[in-house]
């Protein structure tokens, strides 16, 4: 079983990830900076799956106070690195930016802090979304592409509804039935249960 620690956190309850042993973050939510605080945990490098401010609320922070990579994919880097970048679409949010980090491309192999991951792109939730794939514990950190019964929205700056259905068929379902998949709001899942009920995409 996977050693993970999980917080939620922020008005959207967004889940964020930490692998303790190599030091991995998956995403930022608000609360995110004093939670690690709080637990004694030391982050090596944040990973982020998308952009969205709910998923990045904490980012600067924990980069200034644990001195650690940041990393994203390169449609992500405007959302994170531009303070008033969602005002552009009439939101009214400020983020703290992030200091750029470093871009991620999709691969089927992508060692971090010595962890073999597989990298998938699955926009249209948001673009640049990517999902995490820890290939030896077999369970993917989605964000918000594949929830528990239900898909990431599309109707956001930026979203395809017929991108993100074919992403996460022609990508997500290409595992194993049995791989866990941890969202980044709800529960996790498993691909199997997902690619037999999921109302979304049967
Ligand atoms: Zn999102
Ligand atoms: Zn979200």
């Amino acid at each position: 079983m996977i050693s993970l620690d999980t917080f939620t956190g922020g008005i959207f309850d967004t889940n964020c990830f930490f692998l303790p042993s190599p030091g991995i973050l998956i995403d930022a939510p608000q609360g995110a900076a004093e939670w690690l605080t709080a637990q004694g945990h030391r982050v090596k490098t944040l990973l982020l799956t998308h952009g969205h401010i709910d998923h990045v609320w904490d980012a600067a922070s924990i980069q200034r106070v644990h001195g650690c990579r940041v990393a994203y994919h390169a449609d992500t880097a405007p959302m994170v690195t531009e303070a008033d970048f969602f005002r552009k679409f009439g939101f009214g949010w400020d983020i703290e930016p992030v200091t750029p980090g470093e871009l991620i491309e999709e691969s089927p192999s992508c060692e971090i802090e010595g962890i073999d991951f597989q990298v998938l792109l699955v926009p249209g939730h948001c673009p640049g979304s990517l999902c995490f794939f820890h290939k030896t514990e077999r369970v993917l950190f989605g964000g918000d592409v594949l929830f528990a019964g239900g898909v990431g929205r599309w109707d956001l700056p930026g979203g395809d509804r017929d991108l993100l259905f074919s992403g996460i068929k022609a990508k997500v379902f290409a595992l194993d039935d049995e791989v866990t998949v941890l969202p980044g709001h709800g529960p996790a899942t498993k691909v199997g249960i997902e690619r037999a009920t999921n109302p979304y995409l049967l």
